[in-house]
């Protein structure tokens, strides 16, 4: 498989059904490694491409449209022939979907719940991780058998190369060292939400040993804050106005995929270890000191001049972080602009005109 013959998910959830198993995952952050050990290909659900539909009736309107069209997709059938479902401790929003459809509604597989602990760290946070680690372990070992021996080890390997090859195309683009824009970006690092590492490392090795050094936009440097790149048309839009994405600090992106690599000791607790020392989030109770400096480090690392927040409708977690980071880095000469996104609504010609304005202003 070449960067060039990227699958869609439909296409590889299709082509992986006959020879394996699937857990279709909700945001944001799990210990992938797990599944991968059990034979398991982790299907995440940030986007579903679904109008809006039966999801309305269950949730109120004031819900955001990941959790949205994620209940979306489990009514239109889109989980019918996955294995389980895994609910991570996102978000209330999240929370109570899990709640919703373990208990009110007939789910098609059986639900998995996964409780990361919350900053700041205590002493007690590694070994809680640890306890739901073991937890989950034991869910997928009824639902999908034990993991082979020495599965656990592979799934460790292909994390830590993962860790390095995201951390290299992360470097590379900060540096001004990868010519390609945010759409196509985006599009590649997308694809480990549903490709196998069996497939996705060598597809991602592929690119980024072809992915030209110069030729990608050339304007203002910025750093896009958030929960996901999507709507896909304003990555468009960021390269077709020549915006130079130096970085992100968008939760399913940077903060979960630049993340130690485990080490060698005792799998479960190498994994945890590398969770305790994830970017700060939002998601995981991280203090706005903490973001702030996180942002204003990356601004500096990729010669950013400024910041676009694009902020999910009515997700909590980074609108209530968003007045107070946004005063922050107008204090540290970094100028911010904030677009309210819906994923799979087209952000359109106004977002356009404002990302412009942004930009003359920047320059
Ligand atoms: S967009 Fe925000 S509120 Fe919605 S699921 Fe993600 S973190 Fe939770």
């Amino acid at each position: 498989m070449s960067p060039a013959q990227l699958p869609s998910r439909g296409d590889y959830f299709k082509q992986w059904r006959g020879g394996g198993k699937v857990c279709a995952v909700f945001p944001a952050q799990y210990p992938k490694e797990l599944l991968w050990a059990h034979g398991v290909l982790p299907m995440e659900v940030w986007d579903p491409p679904l109008a809006p539909a039966r999801a309305q009736g269950h949730l109120q309107p004031y819900i955001c449209s990941v959790v949205r069209q994620g209940l979306e997709l489990l009514l239109a059938g889109g989980m019918d022939e996955v294995g389980a479902i895994l609910f991570p401790h996102t978000c209330d929003s999240l929370q109570n979907l899990a709640s919703l459809v373990a208990d009110y509604l007939e789910p098609p597989a059986p639900s998995l719940f996964f409780y990361n602990p919350k900053a700041p760290f205590a002493a007690a946070a590694k070994g809680f991780y640890v306890s739901q680690l073991q937890a989950l372990e034991e869910d997928l070992t009824l639902i999908f058998g034990p993991a082979p021996e020495g599965a656990m080890e592979q799934a460790l390997e292909w994390s830590r190369r993962l860790s390095e090859l995201y951390a290299q195309a992360y470097a590379r683009r900060a540096a001004g060292e990868l010519g390609v824009g945010a759409e196509e970006f985006y599009r590649l690092l997308r694809a480990g939400e549903y490709l196998h590492p069996r497939d996705y490392i060598p597809l991602l090795e592929a690119w980024l040993n072809e992915a030209p050094a110069q030729g990608g936009p050339k304007g203002q440097g910025i750093i896009i804050s958030g929960v996901l790149p999507s709507p896909p048309d304003l990555m468009e839009t960021l390269d077709g106005l020549d915006f130079r994405v130096v970085h992100d600090d968008l939760i399913s992106m940077s903060r979960r995929l630049l993340y130690p690599p485990p080490g060698q000791g005792d799998p479960l607790e190498a994994l945890a270890e590398s969770f305790l020392a994830m970017p700060p989030c939002s998601t995981r109770g991280s203090s706005l000191s903490e973001r702030l400096e996180w942002l204003k480090g990356l601004a500096q690392s990729g010669g950013a001049q400024g910041v676009v927040f694009s902020v999910v409708k009515f997700c909590e977690p980074e609108l209530f972080d968003l007045p107070e980071l946004r005063r922050g880095l107008k204090e540290a000469g970094l100028p911010s602009l904030v677009l309210e996104v819906d994923v799979n609504q087209e952000v359109g010609g106004q977002a356009a005109t404002r990302l412009e304005a942004f930009g003359e202003m920047l320059s």
